[in-house]
Parts: structure tokens; C-alpha cells; sequence
């Protein structure tokens, strides 16, 4: 392994985002409540549900988050053939690449991601966004993904979702991404907005029904942010594809360079 590749992993490895911790009386209040939420409800692994000490922001213990495989390289959206390199061509009619970092069918990445989406716990978003980065940083030293001229799209949820969920997971992922990334790649937040509210994918089975709900369903707020871009939109998860080719298409009107999918999981 070269000596740079090393450096950077460490860097990753050792990154805590001091930017996200609250100060002075905020922080004693908040000291105070996770003190009382620590007793009545101690803290656990998402997945094989081993209780941790007190005061932890984990959500997932360090054996299960080991058993968590990253995938490398791109993979092409038509064939599933894995892509090695960036700009390598394998179905030209496909309007992105997609970059995915695990599999879906593994539990712990799974239980990871439902704790984040469906039982509205944050700080998930930090060991979803430390497989990211350890395989954006794979991508960019091994795989020929270019840093310059090239940011992160989050997919936006709908102000209505934004409302009950309280945050949008895909940008939450994609900040910590890019504080990991040490600004290696930059979140572009407002790039992309959602104009209208979608029925959940998942609820829609078949294929036609997922198209027709997510059609027209996104446009570019800022086109010169795009133009000209390499663009790893991201999603949380790839399952039909449906919303990020609806998104795609919509950068790709806007004149982005290339588009890669990048999702934390493939279903
Ligand atoms: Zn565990
Ligand atoms: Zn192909």
C-alpha cells in the first residue's frame, strides 16, 4: 500500500466532526437529558442489541460495523457488470453510473440505515457516512474518480417529508461525507429541489407505478452550480432506481459533465 493511501485512511479513521458538538450551557442541558435517557433507555447496538456504556452517540458496536462489507469500483445500471475505472463505458444509453458502497441485503448495513430512517436516530448517520468515505476515498485513489470539478448532489425529500421526518437523511450522510473527505469533495445542498411530494418508492411495487410517481418530480435550482460538474448524486439507498434516474435526468439537462449514483446500500 502506498505510503499516501495510508495517510489518508488515517485521516478518515481519525476524524471527529468538533463542528457538530454543542457548547456551554446547551451543552450541560443536553448532558443532563442523555444522563436521564442513559438510565431509563441505555444505549444499544442497532443490530445484536449489546447494551454500551453510558454517554455514547453509537448506534452500532464495533464487531457488527466490521461485518459491514464495502464494495469497489462503479457498476453499470443496465448489466450490473462491475465498471473498474471512471469513464469507462459499458451500456452508453445509461444516464449514470452508479457507485454503490454495501449491499442492502446485509443486515447490519440494513438495521444501520432503518435506525437513521425510521427510528430517527442522527447519529447513524456517522457510521453510514464512515463506509462512505473509506469507499469514496477508494474510488478517488484506486478508481479514477476525479476531485476536481466534481461535487455531492443530496437527493432533497419534499418540505412535507422534511416536516415529519425532521431532517433529510441523504444530506445529513452527505455532510458528514464531505467533513470526512476533509472538503476533498463538496456538498452542493440546494442544487437540486423536489417541487412536488412523492408516495414512498417502497409502497409502489411495480415499475411503471414508480416512474409515473417520481416523474417531474425534481428540478435544478441552480444550473451554473451544475454545468459543467461531475456529480455524485447521492441517495441513501438504490433499490428500482426510479428517483435517481428522475434526478439524473435533470442534472444531465442542466448541463452536468457526468453523473455517478452514489448510495450507501444496493438492494
Ligand atoms: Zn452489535
Ligand atoms: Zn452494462
Amino acid at each position: 500500500m502506498a505510503e499516501t493511501d495510508k495517510n489518508f485512511k488515517f485521516q478518515i479513521k481519525n476524524f471527529v466532526p468538533s463542528g457538530h458538538l454543542p457548547q456551554g450551557d446547551k451543552l450541560k442541558i443536553r448532558g443532563f437529558c442523555r444522563f436521564i435517557l442513559d438510565i431509563l433507555f441505555p444505549p444499544q447496538c442497532v443490530s445484536c442489541g449489546k447494551k454500551f456504556e453510558t454517554h455514547t452517540e453509537r448506534v452500532i458496536c464495533e464487531q457488527c460495523f466490521a461485518l459491514i462489507p464495502t464494495r469497489s469500483g462503479f457498476m453499470c445500471l443496465i448489466c450490473g457488470r462491475r465498471v473498474p475505472q471512471f469513464g469507462e463505458v459499458c451500456h452508453r444509453e445509461a444516464c449514470f453510473i452508479l457507485a454503490a458502497a454495501t449491499d442492502y441485503k446485509n443486515p447490519q448495513a440494513r438495521e444501520t440505515l432503518h435506525a437513521l430512517k425510521y427510528g430517527h436516530i442522527r447519529s447513524a448517520a456517522e457510521p453510514i457516512s464512515e463506509i462512505l468515505a473509506y469507499y469514496v476515498a477508494e474510488l478517488i485513489l484506486h478508481h479514477g474518480l476525479p476531485t476536481e470539478n466534481t461535487i455531492i448532489v443530496p437527493i432533497p425529500i419534499h418540505k412535507s417529508r422534511l416536516r415529519t421526518r425532521g431532517y433529510n437523511q441523504s444530506l445529513l450522510i452527505s455532510e458528514l461525507l464531505q467533513l470526512k473527505l476533509r472538503n476533498e469533495l463538496r456538498v452542493a445542498p440546494d442544487a437540486l429541489m423536489r417541487v412536488r411530494p412523492t408516495k414512498s418508492q417502497t409502497e409502489l411495487k411495480n415499475y411503471d407505478e414508480r416512474e409515473k410517481n417520481v416523474s417531474g418530480s425534481f428540478t435544478v435550482r441552480n444550473a451554473e452550480s451544475i454545468a459543467g460538474k461531475t456529480v455524485l448524486l447521492f441517495d441513501d439507498v438504490y433499490t428500482s432506481g426510479a428517483t435517481m434516474r428522475e434526478a439524473a435526468r435533470e442534472l444531465k439537462r442542466a448541463r452536468a459533465r457526468r453523473v455517478v449514483g452514489l448510495v450507501f446500500a444496493k438492494a
